[in-house]
């Protein structure tokens, strides 16, 4: 061995797809070198896993390469960028979960790997054929008009209006040759100068400031507030337009990407071109390209769900978080986190500014825009001549609905007049199916789950009962299992396919659409309804928190809640939060054209403060109320929680894992467990659950708190899995 090559790193660290807490090391064969961030292809076991280089050498650790086994490949793909790398470590403390398993949630998109396999064309020499036809003058000419361009074989073949065969005599007589075209690009690039808005004053100055800290070019946080239809995507849109102009890549993070086919064409009237989309639901190929280009530097602007934000940016310069309140940003599975709070942490660690928008923020959010942390920008004014709906609480007591029935008196007068007018009606009830509960009235035997501990949910379209947990269904039978008896089985509480059969008893003759996340035909066949109401093909439409989201019906002035009560009966400390935000969108469709509209919401309850404030639209009064209670029991933000899961395929070892853990809680003077408890949700998918809560002070180190209590308990031994959600946003 020559000193030369002593001074080359002959080993790298590399995170693999693992549970371990730290990377693995590798040898590099001879001739072979990787930078920190290179993406690899290792064996894992009897396996070949891609892997993120972490560190290049052994940092000392004089390990023999010869007693490693050797990285497979290093792929010819961009490394990730430094911003990127501390992203992984950052989401692996906060999280407490193992950096592979970050990595893991970076390197979903295998094939994208290597480089796109270029394309073949065909360049004009200055080559002439001897024999000339009329077809190959046409082909000629067209290729010299374009040139320098090149033309693939077929398209070129096909502008022309040839045969395929003139153009390869063409080729044969060395008219054309044969070159190289780059892989094409997922979206054309989107133009800043395509469609500029008209903005009005409020959106004039946040756009200016917005634009202002992209122009700064540093990390930047700002929560865009506005009402529904207040004008705030044209307004972050400018921020995009002044990240493109300055040439830096873009990330607009959405819920439930899959069903916002209005936001795409928003943004292609803007820039002349859709964003390049990310999200589960993506066609590999089209998923590979779009991770490829990101690497590369060559897509602009993302579009995506919360996966979007572990995508390998080469020049990330902004990152916007819609609907930031949207519980949908929270994922619940291996790695536990709130992709609005990591968007925070990507755009700090890549020193660029985010933009969190929403009508009606999250409580941490308004929190932080209080305290200064974030900057607070407010469109006030609704759009264009847009109202906002009046809206009114349905005392239930005083109005109750005709036996067997869910819509009281007032509803269903307004929804008369509403049909008269031959305007739209929206029935909401966040509840999927026909009942949620079915029972034996003989025997009063009640159809649960046989995985979770879940009553099974009757969808009466499909003939089935299911459960909304697990997806376990079974046929609903026509006896009883219990005592056998023949159609005495009834249902119980309102689904929105039972709100459809009563609205349609009243309304025999109205078009009804019934909207819902889990309808045959999928996102397809929602697209398509959307589209359809939209255009006014629906009289009423009833559906669950799928409508709340942003789509725009213009013939929509009156919205029915069915049920206001449901979301705050949970016992979960965050429900006031989510009931005021959903009240408030679904209450929000309504009248965005400027027609009349209403808002009706049916409860119980009609003292309840959160319904009050839905009412009468003091968001502010909603928020001091909320921020105090939270004040005075310590919770976020003013505490932090953390929760602890612990699960087993019989309850006796959940619970003793449970218990193990709390025995090996460090004592704290700002840190308190709660628990074990058996979890309001004690069995999912066949697995017990038992819950231990933690919650400390606003400056406690819960990371390290969590850390020491599962270092110290046991190891969990056989089915046991133990899972740990920082600020959990669900607490069954
Ligand atoms: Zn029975
Ligand atoms: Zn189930």
């Amino acid at each position: 061995m020559s000193d030369d090559s002593k001074n080359v790193p002959r080993t790298v660290s590399v995170l693999v797809p693992t549970p371990s807490p730290v990377p693995y090391t590798y040898a590099l064969p001879d001739g072979v070198s990787a930078d920190p961030g290179a993406i690899v292809q290792v064996p894992l076991g009897p396996r070949q896993v891609a892997g993120i280089v972490w560190e290049v050498g052994d940092n000392g650790n004089d390990i023999d390469p010869a007693k490693l086994r050797p990285v497979t490949t290093v792929f010819d793909c961009p490394t990730l960028t430094p911003d990127m790398r501390r992203f992984i470590a950052w989401v692996s403390r906060y999280t407490l979960s193992a950096p592979g398993m970050v990595a893991r949630m970076v390197l979903r998109a295998p094939a994208a790997f290597e480089p796109e396999a270029p394309v073949a064309g065909l360049a004009l020499t200055d080559e002439r054929p001897q024999r000339m036809t009329s077809a190959r003058e046409r082909v000629v000419a067209l290729a010299a008009e374009s040139s320098p361009m090149a033309w693939t074989r077929s398209g070129l073949a096909h502008a022309a209006g040839v045969s395929l065969s003139v153009v390869d005599g063409l080729a044969a007589a060395g008219t054309f040759e044969a070159v190289t075209l780059p892989p094409t690009a997922i979206v054309a690039p989107p133009d800043p100068n395509h469609g500029p808005p008209d903005l009005h004053d409020s959106q004039a100055r946040a756009a200016e400031a917005l634009t202002g800290d992209i122009q700064a070019d540093r990390f930047a946080a700002t929560l865009l507030e506005g009402v529904t239809g207040a004008g705030k995507t044209e307004v972050y849109f400018e921020a995009i337009a002044a990240a493109v102009s300055a040439g830096r890549q873009v990330l607009v993070m959405l819920p439930e990407i899959a069903l916002t086919q209005a936001f795409i064409d928003r943004f292609e009237a803007r820039f002349g071109a859709p964003p390049a989309p990310w999200h589960s639901d993506l066609p590999p190929k089209t998923r590979e390209k779009v991770w490829r280009q990101v690497a590369e530097g060559s897509v602009e602007v993302v579009a995506g769900a919360r996966s979007a934000l572990f995508l390998p940016f080469a020049d990330l310069g902004l990152v916007i978080v819609d609907e930031e309140h949207d519980a949908a940003y929270k994922q619940e599975d291996r790695v536990y986190y709130n992709a609005r709070d990591m968007a925070v942490v990507r755009a700090k660690l890549a020193d660029c500014p985010v933009v969190l928008v929403s009508a009606t923020p999250s409580v941490e959010t308004r929190h932080n825009a209080l305290e200064g942390r974030y900057r607070h920008l407010r469109l006030d004014r609704r759009h264009a001549d847009a109202a906002l709906p009046d809206v009114a609480l349905v005392d239930m007591r005083q109005n109750p609905p005709a036996r067997g029935g869910f819509l009281s008196p007032v509803l269903l007068d307004a929804m008369a007049q509403t049909l008269e007018k031959q305007e739209q009606s929206l029935l909401f009830l966040n509840r999927r199916g026909y009942a949620p509960l079915t029972l034996c009235r003989v025997c009063g035997h009640r159809f649960a789950c046989e995985n979770c501990s879940a009553w099974l949910v009757e969808h009466r379209f499909r003939g089935q009962l299911q459960c909304h947990h697990c997806g376990h269904h079974e046929p609903v039978p026509e006896a009883c299992p219990e005592c056998g008896t023949f159609d005495h089985l009834v249902a119980c509480g309102p689904g929105i396919e039972r709100i459809a059969e009563e609205t349609l008893t009243h309304f025999p003759d109205a078009r009804v659409i019934v909207l819902s996340s889990d309808m045959a035909g999928g996102v397809k066949r929602l697209r398509l309804e959307m589209e359809a109401i939209a255009k006014g093909e629906a009289d009423i439409i009833i559906g669950t928190q799928l409508v709340a989201k942003g789509h725009n019906f213009p013939l929509l002035t009156l919205v029915g809640v069915v049920d206001a009560d449901l979301g705050l009966a949970n016992g979960d400390p965050r429900a006031a939060e989510r009931t005021f935000q959903l009240l408030s969108q679904v209450t929000g469709r309504a009248g965005r054209t400027g027609r009349q509209s209403l808002g009706l919401i049916q409860t119980f309850q009609p003292d309840h403060a959160v319904l009050k404030a839905c009412a009468s639209g003091d968001a502010e009064a909603f928020y001091a109320a909320q921020l105090a209670e939270r004040e005075r029991g310590r919770m976020p933000p003013f505490g932090r929680l953390a929760a602890v899961i612990v699960s087993a395929t019989n309850r006796p070892d959940a619970e003793a894992h449970g218990r193990a853990l709390r025995a090996a809680a460090p004592s704290s003077s700002d840190i308190t467990v709660l628990g074990p408890a058996e979890a309001p949700l004690a069995m999912v998918r066949g697995r017990h659950r038992f819950r231990l809560l933690v919650h400390g002070s606003e400056r406690a180190d819960m990371q390290a708190y969590l850390r020491a209590m599962i270092a110290t308990a046991p190891n969990p031994r056989g089915s046991v899995r133990v899972a740990v959600d920082v600020d959990p946003q669900s607490f069954l």
